[in-house]
């Protein structure tokens, strides 16, 4: 069966995700139906809201390398920020360019419950505050002007329901 990707207006999705308290079998499964979703959808990262699961877990494919992140948390920024189209596979088809710092420094726990420490530039820093945004219920188009936002909404809505069609 296949993994549905939950896309916008789904509750889910504008939801303050939950840390994880124990490390179990159950954040396993989570975890690797995340990992199979992003390859399936050749995205470079989910996080677990996208498939339906308030937890604070992420996913990243760094350059062909899958990072599984528990309770991540960004704990530094650099000052400077770049403007770049952006997407999101819970918004497919459309994209628009946001504001987002150049790098990040993200800390999180494997599945191994080990700390681990990435240290993101440019695409992938971009990839990280997308994701954990996810896990506040915050979403790219948060970021637009309302006009902007609107029009790009409209755009969305009018490609789904020609999918639909
Ligand atoms: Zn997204």
């Amino acid at each position: 069966m296949s993994i549905e990707i939950r896309t916008y207006g789904d509750s889910v999705l504008r939801r303050v995700a939950d840390p994880l308290t124990k490390i179990d079998a159950e954040a396993k499964r989570i975890a690797e139906k995340m990992v199979e979703a992003m390859i399936r959808a050749n995205g470079i990262g989910l996080a677990a809201p996208q498939i339906g699961v308030s937890k604070r877990i992420i996913v990243l494919d760094l350059n062909g390398e899958f990072h599984i992140l528990l309770n991540p948390e960004i704990i530094e920024t650099s000052q400077e920020s770049e403007e770049i189209v952006e997407g999101c596979l819970s918004i497919p088809g459309v994209n628009a360019e946001v504001t987002r710092k150049l790098r990040t420094h993200l800390r999180g726990i494997t599945l191994d419950e080990k700390p681990v420490d990435i240290e993101g530039e440019g695409l992938m820093a971009r990839a990280i505050q997308h994701e954990i945004d996810h896990l506040n219920g915050v979403l790219f188009v948060d970021y637009l002007s309302p006009a902007r936002r609107r029009s790009l909404l409209k755009e969305y809505h009018r490609k789904q329901k020609e999918k639909d069609e």
